[in-house]
């Protein structure tokens, strides 16, 4: 999970709702057509063009606007700009399973679900070079965190694979001189942290990060 940075409710959302009237009331269900495609492509955009909750590299065509508190129970937020998020998953094909939000559905807890949007969300997450995402061991974290993987099923062996083939292509496959230098592993952890040129994260930087943080620590380079 990477932290989002939200900033002020785009333009097309904002015109949308304030159409307003005695006859006439928006919701999410008539949010529809252009506007709902400029919307969701900025949600994307301010996310870095990867996944709110997993990480993964998404676009348009193979995401959704995902409600964090589901319309089902918060009616009052689903036009909400700081309630909308981008996830993964969009038509899922047999056999597929469900994640992200998919897989949370119109689960919700205040305080057993981890926000994207809250600053020290990365904190509640470590992962293991076998692909896997694990709480963090910080007591107060554990719960919340471990409820988190689960209702969005991110331990599932489809995202693992993912997870570990990419952890493979950096210290396996790449041209990348192992063990890691004090200097490459600060260019990589630069290179994780930001967006590229086109506003873009790397998918599952997170990983990368932390795994890179741990190696740091390990090999006594800070
Ligand atoms: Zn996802």
């Amino acid at each position: 999970m990477k932290y989002i940075r939200k900033t002020n409710e785009p333009e097309v959302l904002a015109n949308f709702k304030a159409q307003a009237n005695e006859d006439w009331q928006p919701s999410y269900e008539l949010l529809r057509g252009k506007d709902k495609q400029q919307f969701h492509h900025h949600l994307i955009s301010e996310q870095g063009h990867i996944c709110c909750y997993c990480g993964e590299r998404i676009v348009s065509s193979d995401s959704h606007i995902e409600h964090f508190q589901p319309q089902t129970d918060y009616p009052h937020l689903e036009l909400d700009y700081f309630n909308l998020l981008a996830s993964c998953q969009q038509k899922i094909q047999p056999k597929e399973p469900r994640h992200c939000g998919m897989g949370k559905g119109d689960w919700f807890h205040s305080e057993l679900l981890v926000s994207p949007l809250i600053a020290d969300c990365e904190d509640f997450f470590e992962y293991a070079a076998d692909g896997q995402i694990l709480p963090s061991r910080e007591l107060e974290k554990v719960a919340v965190a471990t409820e988190t993987i689960e209702r969005l099923s991110l331990n599932i062996n489809k995202l693992k694979a993912l997870r570990t083939g990419l952890i493979d292509s950096i210290y396996n496959d790449s041209e990348l001189e192992l063990p890691l230098s004090a200097d490459e592993i600060d260019k990589l952890i630069h290179y994780y942290s930001r967006t590229d040129e086109d506003g873009k994260y790397q998918p599952y930087c997170q990983v990368f990060l932390y795994l890179l943080e741990q190696e740091r620590v390990d090999r006594k380079y800070v």
